[in-house]
């Protein structure tokens, strides 16, 4: 293939003899360098990026949080922040004259965060950390509640708990040894009717989810738009009533934004989408800008006390010195320069653009959305799917994609795209299925 330059093959070889595989295939290029929507392989060849890396970027390289990362460096790095705080005020930069602490940033998030006062923050240091810490959270606030339910396909991390409650994909569970069964609810669909869902969600309650386990519910564990599952669009009647049902058993709501947070769904949270907020909100991918970082931001009023036990969580790189300055610096990137608008506008336009496009094409059956650049186009096969993956990272200049679910191409470009980048990558998309017709 075109991509394929004599580096990227000869970097590959060093990989399989090097690393463990893990989601990694050797068809994508091998990035060296980003910026804005694009980014460059090892042998120099561009493409635009609409996989956003899988939710992390708002902005490739964006220079205010490059600008925090370099100063926070050249100040204090290596502070392990749950045993010693670290603050100081920067000197440059979209940051200058503010302070740089973990305290400054959980107090971003306590405004930002659509969870009800009174909240505080837990960080950790990734999507799946952040959700064994908001179970932890849980079982401090219930702690005779031992169930946690989540949707059918949902995905909420690959480690311990955090792999429990995720069913997205089988391979996720193989070498796991499942420690906490989740009670599964099936995802109300945007397809599926109010009526029905509540119906086969009733039934379900009277068999499936007996009375032991209706009491003893400690949380629900919720996406809103499902990412790893195929980007499901929810019915949002339907989520509203469930979310109200989960309440009226006493049992917490807590929501995964750890790819729908800051923006992509065409607002701040995707919670806001949502009648009522939510106990708990959880994020990771986007916030840290490509340095990594998770927060549970949670109401205090559920915890005896409105704490947890001292000591109960803890860890060496949760808020490290430069996850702090590059979250505070996107915060403040998102906010001055009205990413969450702009992320709303843009997803309106890809989602017409694609419509019109897939009125030409029998095989792709559905492009949806609920807002904002999280898109859903789903294929009539996995094979279709793949094809088409693979023929737009071979165009000149290159598209890249990524699935989601079984047949589904999940179109996340960076926050920032512009209407001319959309219509290249709509144009690059159109090459390509022109030639499967
Ligand atoms: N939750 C959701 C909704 C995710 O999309 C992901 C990752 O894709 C995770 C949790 C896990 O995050 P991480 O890969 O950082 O552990």
């Amino acid at each position: 293939m075109r991509y394929f330059g004599t580096k990227t093959a000869a970097y590959y070889e060093r990989m399989h003899n090097a690393l463990l595989p893990t989601t990694i295939e050797d068809f994508r290029p091998v990035i060296k360098s980003a910026s804005g929507v694009w980014v460059t392989d090892i042998d120099g060849n561009k493409f635009l990026d609409f996989t956003s890396q899988v939710g992390i970027v708002v902005d490739h390289v964006s220079e205010d949080v490059v600008s925090a990362v370099q100063e926070q460096a050249s100040r204090a790095l290596g502070i392990i922040s749950n045993d010693f705080q670290f603050a100081s005020v920067h000197g440059r930069g979209s940051l200058v004259g503010e302070e740089v602490s973990p305290v400054k940033l959980a107090e971003e998030l306590i405004k930002l965060a659509p969870v009800p006062h009174p909240k505080k923050v837990l960080f950790e240091v990734s999507g799946a950390t952040a959700i064994n810490a908001a179970i932890k959270i849980c079982r401090a606030a219930q702690p005779k509640k031992e169930f946690f339910a989540a949707f059918e396909r949902a995905f909420h991390g690959r480690h311990g708990p955090s792999l429990d409650i995720s069913s997205s994909r089988q391979i996720h569970k193989l070498l796991h040894r499942e420690g906490m069964p989740a009670v599964r609810i099936p995802f109300p669909g945007e397809n599926v009717s109010f009526a029905d869902y509540k119906k086969s969600f009733l039934n379900a309650m009277r068999s499936d989810l007996d009375g032991d386990v209706k009491n003893n519910l400690n949380a629900f564990f919720v996406e809103i738009v499902q990412g790893e599952g195929g980007i499901n669009i929810p019915n949002l009647k339907a989520l509203n009533w469930l979310h109200r049902q989960v309440k009226s058993i006493g049992a917490l709501f807590v929501v995964d934004e750890v790819q729908t947070g800051l923006g992509r769904t065409g607002k701040m949270f995707a919670s806001e989408y949502l009648d009522e907020p939510p106990d708990m909100i959880v994020l990771s991918k986007a916030l840290g800008a490509g340095v990594p970082i998770g927060a549970v931001v949670t109401r205090t009023d559920i915890l005896p006390n409105g704490t947890i036990p001292q000591s109960a969580h803890s860890g060496t790189m949760p808020a490290c010195p430069l996850a702090v300055a590059a979250a505070l610096a996107n915060l403040r990137f998102i906010q001055d320069d009205d990413i969450v608008r702009h992320s709303a506008e843009m997803g309106k336009y890809l989602r017409s653009e694609l419509r019109h496009l897939a009125d030409s094409y029998p095989f792709i059956i559905d492009v949806d959305s609920l807002g904002g650049l999280m898109m859903r186009v789903e294929f009539d096969s996995k094979q279709m799917a793949d094809t088409v993956v693979i023929g737009c990272l071979g165009q000149d200049p290159g598209l890249l994609l990524i699935e989601a679910g079984d047949k589904t191409i999940r179109f996340m470009p960076p926050l920032t795209v512009s209407k001319e980048e959309i219509d290249l990558a709509l144009s690059i998309v159109d090459n390509v299925l022109k030639t499967l017709v």
